[in-house]
């Protein structure tokens, strides 16, 4: 399994903006607050087991937390997932504040 180059990696988190695509956290605010759980990874869209490319089209950016929950997870499973975990954190109001 090739490691995908810095320079594609830089490319796919500026153009989310460090945005998680999963569950809409700024990666580079909540790495800094809450650690490395939260920076940002590379996410294949669809993954490379199921025949995914290293392409730009199929790449996103997820946050470390995202992109492990999502890992052996059917979207539905995932998306509860999320929902339990956003009610853990207290921060969400960070990212109201954020979007809003
Ligand atoms: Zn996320």
């Amino acid at each position: 399994m090739k490691n995908l180059g810095w320079g594609i990696k830089l490319q796919v988190f500026e153009r989310a903006e460090y945005i998680c695509c999963y569950c809409g956290i700024d990666t580079l605010v909540y790495e800094q607050l809450y650690g490395r759980r939260y920076a940002a990874s590379i996410e294949h869209i669809i993954p490379r087991i199921k025949g995914g490319t290293d392409d730009l089209e199929n790449l996103a950016c997820a946050c470390l937390c995202c992109n492990k929950g999502r890992r052996d997870r059917d979207i539905n499973d995932f998306k509860r997932y999320l929902e339990e975990r956003d009610n853990e954190m207290v921060s969400a109001q960070l990212r109201c504040q954020r979007r809003y």
